[in-house]
């Protein structure tokens, strides 16, 4: 039997981040993950790059039945504190779009960054380690693990959420919540593509790799970036975003000209050019082959524009401004970026991460009941709910 002062479930970010907090305070600290190799999904994170944090990350870039649970922890270890930590490693990042970080070279450099805090702090990381059970007894935990017996004081499940159960996803955190009497929230993939019924997804398909700028709207939530066709359905990051506040059986709305109106420009070139067709017109704004598709998916008729009264052009307008369109559903956790829900938030400790009702017991990073938008936002919620259980285990 091995006795160390804290064990933390999961080698991911929030795992490793708050193992090398508790290791600098001096505690003996040990990492398991049933996963071979380290770090597997911040080294595929942000396309290679890991897009590390948010200049601009908020409480309300979260998503949570409980929206202040964050507050604390986001504004006791801020982007800035993990933006000076990367600077303070020379890694060299830059910001792609809306206050997102990226390493300017590869997402390895956060992997060998969080390996080399808790190197420093003495941790031990141990990898392809199953744990079967968890016992809770007056002065701590015992773990039952195909490595063995382990004993610790405080016990921290970093285990994540279940998108992409193929880099080692599993819904062990869950279970140990419910074992211990927390509840979880219902889960499901947010940051995921839509799917298409058979009807739209026979046209739409055929737009495949077509991007363009747009907003998609739903729920009250609205955001304003691309949208991606794909052969499967529609992705990009403003379909992502809206993903995570979409329910089944509801529609989105599109403005495929987020950045003006539409109507005036139809209005103006039918004044200007009045013997074009609707199709060379909308053709100024949109691809070509985006354009063909559309005017049959809509059901436009393709006139001279002379042709069309002001209410005709006003449905021309509306059919790309206001699109509703109703998901078939979404990809799954297959291709999720992160999960919704999780460990209920209400039942832990804002201020410390620990179970209200089980001394001892933490819940960090993307197990909980706190997910982030697209931009590096889930990254920082991990780091810093990692440094404040770190503090404290
Ligand atoms: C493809 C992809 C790209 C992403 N890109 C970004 C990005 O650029 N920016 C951003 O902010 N967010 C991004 N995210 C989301 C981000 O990666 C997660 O929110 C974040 O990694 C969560 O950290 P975590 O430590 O809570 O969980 P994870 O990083 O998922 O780590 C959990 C760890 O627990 C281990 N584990 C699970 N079950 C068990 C078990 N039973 N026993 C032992 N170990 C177990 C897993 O192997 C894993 O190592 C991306 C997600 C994906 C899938």
């Amino acid at each position: 039997m091995q006795q160390v002062d804290v064990i933390i479930i999961g080698a991911g970010a929030a795992g490793l981040f708050c193992a090398a907090q508790a290791g600098k305070r001096g505690r003996k600290v040990l990492v398991l993950d049933h996963a071979k190799r380290i770090g597997g999904k911040i080294l595929m994170s942000g396309g290679g790059r890991c897009n590390f944090t948010n200049m601009y990350a908020e409480p309300e870039n979260f998503l949570s039945d409980n929206p202040h649970y964050c507050k604390s922890a986001l504004s006791r270890y801020s982007q800035w504190d993990f933006i000076g930590l990367v600077s303070d490693y020379g890694i060299a990042y830059h910001e792609k779009t809306l206050g997102q970080l990226f390493c300017d070279d590869s997402a390895k450099q956060i992997v060998n960054l969080l390996l080399s805090e808790c190197d420093k702090a003495g941790v031990k990381v141990q990898s392809s380690c199953a744990v079967q059970s968890i016992d809770k007894h007056s002065n701590g935990f015992t773990l039952e693990s195909s490595h063995g017996q382990y004993q610790c004081e405080s016990l921290v499940i970093a285990t994540g959420g279940l998108s992409m159960p193929k880099l080692g996803a599993s819904p062990f955190g869950y279970k140990i919540a419910e074992q211990f009497g927390l509840s979880v929230k219902p889960t499901c993939a947010g940051l995921v593509p839509f799917t298409l019924h058979e009807q739209d997804k026979s046209v739409l398909a055929e737009l495949s790799g077509i991007s363009l700028d747009a907003s998609a709207e739903c729920n009250n939530t609205l955001f304003k970036e691309n949208i991606l066709f794909t052969h499967r359905g529609l992705s990009g990051p403003a379909v992502l975003q809206i993903s995570s506040y979409w329910q089944p059986g509801q529609a989105v709305e599109f403005n495929l000209f987020p950045n003006g109106d539409l109507l005036a420009e139809l209005v103006k070139a039918q004044t200007q050019q009045p013997d074009i067709l609707l199709s060379t017109a909308l053709s100024q704004f949109y691809p070509k082959r985006f354009v063909q598709t559309a005017v049959s998916y809509f059901a436009l008729d393709n006139k001279p524009l002379k042709q069309y009264q002001g209410k005709q052009l006003e449905q021309v307008a509306e059919a790309f401004t206001a699109w509703q369109l109703k998901p078939n559903g979404t990809e799954g956790y297959r291709t999720a970026e992160v999960t919704l829900g999780g460990v209920n938030v209400d039942q832990l400790s804002s201020k410390t991460m620990m179970a209200k009702d089980v001394d001892g017991l933490y819940f960090i990073g993307e197990v909980v009941d706190v997910t982030g938008w697209l931009g590096g936002f889930n990254f920082q919620w991990a780091w810093s709910s990692g440094w404040v259980a770190g503090q404290e285990v």
